[in-house]
């Protein structure tokens, strides 16, 4: 090469570092400052399972979960009101895995788990295996704020609900004909095997994968006026799941974690692999001791998951503002609102 050729080099190599530098810059001038972000799941959802009006129907819930969930902070509301309020409306949907759509165990039952989690105190509060709660999000908040546990199970945790003045259901009220049939099928194709709506091969193997089925565990991230930020996660867990079983939801640190010193994190996927990784934890650890930015953080838990088998994602929101949504799977329903108001969905990659 001549010294001629190698200035040119030169020259094309600093014009387009400065260049990247200021494409990054302006990228990171625009960014928006979220306030609050939802998912209602992770798993194999692809477009050319959904119908139109099946989307149409999704986004409309996620809509209103926002819309709810941003009004409450506008208005002043903490960013757990915020939190919880949002998290009501996806638990009242027979659309979402939680509450009203929660799907069914192995003996046909509906067995739910919830988590939430205060950013400011780090209080938290979680219900596991609940089969009367209409909504579970609020009895582990109630479990937060009006016991001296984190966590409560079965039906101690029911009598609590009741004791606070909850509004308790028959369990036939969370019975919906697809989350039946989705269990009918897989009893059909193998007894033994529990089935997460994440389990990509085995679903579409048993073609639980279509437009008839919609699962998706709900959760939700937020940050008030006062910079306090809260995380929470309700699920009816997996299909089939079978003596107890308890996913990641309910667990700290496992699907739900939040510190205002770092970020609010809740999760939806595999729970057993969330579970094994502190998922949500270690968002915020990687972020508090290895100083990581909040999206290095989340991407980093999800494709440590991803390697070790399992699949799912999750939401994140850091105390600037800042929103991170990293799934390894073929979509996951989700959703952030901007300080100004500004409501985006999203389902697909
Ligand atoms: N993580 C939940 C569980 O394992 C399932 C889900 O996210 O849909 O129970």
């Amino acid at each position: 090469m001549s010294k001629a050729q190698v200035f040119l080099v030169m020259l094309i190599g600093i014009f387009s570092t400065t260049s990247c530098q200021q494409q990054r810059k302006s990228e990171s001038m625009e960014e928006e400052q979220y306030v609050l972000a939802i998912h209602g799941g992770a798993g194999t959802i692809l477009k050319k399972n959904i119908t139109d009006s099946m989307e149409q129907a999704y986004r409309a819930v996620l809509e209103q979960a926002l819309i709810v969930g941003y009004e409450k902070l506008k208005q002043g509301g903490s960013s757990l009101d915020a939190v919880e309020q949002a998290i009501h409306i996806m638990e009242d949907s027979p659309l979402f895995n939680a509450g009203k759509g929660s799907v069914f165990t192995h003996a046909g039952k509906n067995e739910m788990d919830a988590s939430v989690m205060d950013g400011k105190t780090l209080a938290a509060g979680a219900v596991a295996g609940v089969r009367t709660i209409k909504h579970p999000i609020s009895a582990a908040r109630a479990v937060m704020e009006k016991s001296e546990h984190v966590m409560m199970a079965g039906q101690g945790a029911e009598q609590f609900a009741k004791k606070v003045g909850l509004e308790l259901v028959d369990p036939s009220y969370f019975w919906t004909q697809s989350r039946w049939d989705a269990l009918q099928k897989i009893k059909k194709e193998d007894h033994a095997k529990t089935v997460l709506d994440h389990d990509q091969k085995l679903g579409s193997r048993l073609g639980i994968v279509n437009k008839d089925h919609k699962f998706g565990t709900v959760g939700c991230v937020a940050l008030d006026n006062q910079g306090n930020l809260a995380a929470g996660t309700s699920t009816g867990g997996m299909t089939n799941k079978k003596f107890g079983r308890v996913g990641d939801s309910p667990i700290i640190g496992a699907g739900t974690y939040a510190n205002n010193a770092t970020c609010a994190v809740s999760c939806t996927g595999w729970g057993e692999f969330y579970i094994r990784n502190v998922a949500a934890y270690s968002v915020s650890a990687l972020m508090e001791y290895k100083g990581d930015n909040l999206q290095q953080a989340s991407h980093a838990v999800i494709d440590r998951i991803g390697k070790m088998g399992g699949d799912g994602g999750m939401i994140a929101m850091d105390k600037f503002g800042h929103v991170s949504m990293p799934f390894n799977t073929a979509g996951m329903y989700r959703g952030t609102v901007t300080k100004e108001g500004k409501i985006k969905i999203a389902i697909y990659k």
